[in-house]
């Protein structure tokens, strides 16, 4: 064993720690055989996981081609999503082949950051008043700290929201191709020390956070909609009539009819968005391309705008903040690695390019949804494709 023992469980990142792990397991009498079955090398997963025992298998399907004439993703592209859910992969890929014979979608990334809000609190409004003059000054002082922690990242944007003594400053920063949590966390560590040191009434400050729920972090929030965290992205199509009606089985009158009343009960309902199942797609292409899919909850919020064309029906999904890293996180593993290269977004300089394909792949997944429910297809195609009953799936 090549690593210490704490509370039973050996928490060392080498071979013979997972092998510890795994004979505990096996000693329950559970039987690891896929877990277990060829796991990274120990190596490779060192700063993705701890108490590592073996990989969840996740199947993989592949959705496409999907055409998008975006500023960054331009042509046919095969989309692989890992699911666990039958009539996922058939569903996108149906919208796919929709947007394809309607001529392709275009795509657009319009705010490209991520933040970190800090918040500090001051001993009364006057001197929470003051700090906020103050900051609202030190572009300068904000820029060079950030330079002393990334070679990537570049501040953006400082916003200040005040809330009586307390100051919430969001600080938002274009971090390449990488989603960069991580990133910002570092920078805006460096920035609040940089402050520390100097504003001149520091005495004044009564306590400091770097994380307030400003951020808002693996949360769903207003402020992410309005001032969007990671991409702003946007997806389009136009979709003829007679495509609507020989793939999807519908018309655009009838899927108009359908807008409007789910967007009026989204509404009602207060449902933080009028899309259908964005986070369906979103959490395939997370999983498969090795990012963090708990930042489905922040990127998931899409907001739908249909209208009656010429000929047929206008169809645009905008996510606004779609958090998406080519470089960083779990990218570098071995398969999510392969998935992005099968979308050709490998490594740096493609994060722009994936963020407009996982909007077109939204927009494709909005468009099939919502022509299985007008058409009264949904229930027959989960029934088909999506259902394991327990005596089946044990087999
Ligand atoms: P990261 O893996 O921590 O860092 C990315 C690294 O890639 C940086 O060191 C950066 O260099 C380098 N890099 C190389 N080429 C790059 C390029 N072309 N563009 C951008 N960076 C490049 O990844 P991260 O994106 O900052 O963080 C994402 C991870 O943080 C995810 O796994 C996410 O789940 C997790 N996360 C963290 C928090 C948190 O609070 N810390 C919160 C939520 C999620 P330099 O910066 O040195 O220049």
């Amino acid at each position: 064993m090549d690593g210490k023992a704490l509370g039973g469980l050996p928490h060392g990142k080498g071979e013979g720690d997972l092998r510890a792990r795994q004979d505990i397991v096996a000693g329950m009498g559970v039987d690891i055989t896929w877990i277990g079955k060829d796991p990274y090398p120990t190596e490779t997963v060192k700063n993705n996981v701890e108490n590592y025992i073996g990989t969840a298998r996740v199947p993989i399907g592949l959705a496409g081609p999907l055409l998008i004439y975006g500023d960054h993703a331009k042509g046919e592209f095969y989309v692989p999503l890992a699911t666990t859910e039958g009539s996922l992969v058939a569903s996108y890929n149906r919208g796919m082949r929709v947007i394809r014979e309607s001529g392709g979608c275009r795509a657009k990334v319009f705010e490209d950051h991520m933040q970190r809000a800090p918040v500090f609190r001051f001993t009364s409004l006057d001197e929470a008043e003051r700090f906020t003059r103050w900051i609202r000054d030190r572009r300068e002082l904000l820029e060079a700290a950030v330079t002393k922690t990334t070679s990537h990242g570049e501040l953006s944007d400082v916003d200040v929201f005040n809330l009586g003594r307390n100051v919430y400053v969001r600080f938002g920063l274009r971090t390449g191709d990488a989603a960069g949590q991580n990133m910002v966390n570092l920078a805006v560590y460096q920035i609040c020390r940089d402050i520390r040191e100097a504003y001149p009434d520091w005495d004044k400050v009564e306590s400091f956070n770097l994380a307030s729920k400003f951020c808002s972090d693996k949360k769903h929030s207003q402020v992410n909609m309005l001032k969007s965290r990671g991409k702003k992205v946007s997806a389009e199509v136009e979709i003829p009539e007679e495509v609507l009606r020989g793939l999807l089985r519908t018309d655009a009158r009838t899927v108009l009819d359908n807008f409007t009343s789910g967007t009026l009960s989204a509404l009602y309902a207060g449902c933080v968005s009028n899309g259908f199942h964005a986070a369906n797609g979103l959490a395939a292409l997370f999983i498969a391309c090795g990012n963090d899919p708990a930042n489905v909850a922040e990127s998931h919020a899409d907001i739908l705008d249909l209208r009656a064309a010429e000929g047929g029906l206008y169809f645009g999904v905008t996510l606004p903040s779609l958090i998406v890293g080519t470089v960083g996180g779990g990218t570098g593993l071995p398969t999510q690695r392969e998935c992005l290269e099968i979308l050709g977004c490998r490594g740096g300089g493609n994060a722009r390019k994936f963020a407009e394909i996982a909007a077109a792949t939204v927009l494709a997944g909005e468009i099939s949804l919502v022509g299985a429910i007008t058409s009264e297809e949904w229930v027959g195609a989960h029934e088909r494709l999506g259902r394991n009953r327990p005596d089946e799936a044990s087999g």
